[in-house]
């Protein structure tokens, strides 16, 4: 039986018709002791009430903004607030797969990796806007340049952490720069840092996807701005 437990830190903004869905799944996925924290990053789409009725009891924690900060700023009062031996991220959408959790956070309870990040480019052909595809691939490597880690996939949202580690990294990004960010200052702990494949099930802006053109210019001034 492994007794380490795992945070699942969820940044959840506007999520009304996915975070019931999400944090059930979640709640199923393979994982023995878990701590489900959700930060509402001051949600005006019915999402708080969801959260107050139903998500409440399924949940460890849910922490409420009173502005609205961006993915980064969630991120921060979630790891804040962990308390198990490793922290995932898990986006309040259905684009990541809870059920491939172990491959992630295993390398860590077993102490061969100190971070891990899920890649969507190994593996498996990846699906979604073309556009976001390139742009991923060319963050990645940029980003790459400045870190000398090789990965694949800077810009996942399966980043798992030992505690200590991420609650060590002062977190300055408030919305999506916080992908380059982290990976920048991770690099620089020279700590264990690992990738393994993962799925992927892109949602449309439509369907809510809120990260664009000007978030791929931020990471782009983030990647130069935490360089080493
Ligand atoms: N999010 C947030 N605050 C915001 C914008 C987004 O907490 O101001 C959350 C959002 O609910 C989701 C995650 O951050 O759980 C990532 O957002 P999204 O899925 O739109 O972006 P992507 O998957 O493209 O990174
Ligand atoms: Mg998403």
């Amino acid at each position: 039986m492994n007794t380490k437990v795992l945070s699942i830190v969820i940044p959840c903004y506007n999520e009304k018709d996915n975070i019931l869905n999400l944090v059930k799944r979640v709640l199923e996925s393979p994982i023995e002791n878990k701590e489900i924290i959700v930060v509402d990053d001051m949600s005006k789409d019915g999402t708080r009430e969801i959260l107050e009725n139903q998500v409440k009891p399924l949940v460890s924690k849910i922490i409420y903004h009173d502005v609205n900060g961006g993915k980064g700023a969630a991120l921060r009062t979630g790891f804040k607030a962990a308390t198990g031996d490793v922290v995932i991220i898990q986006d309040a959408d259905l684009e990541y797969d809870p059920n491939e959790y172990p491959k992630v956070v295993n390398p860590i309870f077993n102490n061969e990796a100190d971070v891990v990040y899920g890649s969507r480019f190994l593996g498996q052909k990846r699906k979604g806007y073309f556009a976001n595809r390139m742009a991923n691939l060319f963050l990645t490597k940029l980003s790459n340049i400045f870190t000398h880690l090789r990965l694949t996939d800077m810009e996942t949202c399966y980043k798992a952490f030992k505690r200590e580690i991420i609650q060590s990294v002062d977190i300055q990004e408030q919305r999506f720069g916080f992908e380059p960010e982290i990976t920048a200052k991770v690099a620089r702990l020279k700590v264990r840092v690992m990738e393994v494949p993962i799925s992927y099930y892109p949602r449309t802006n439509e369907e809510g996807k809120k990260i664009g053109f000007k978030d791929g210019l931020r990471a782009i001034y983030c990647i130069w701005r935490y360089r080493k």
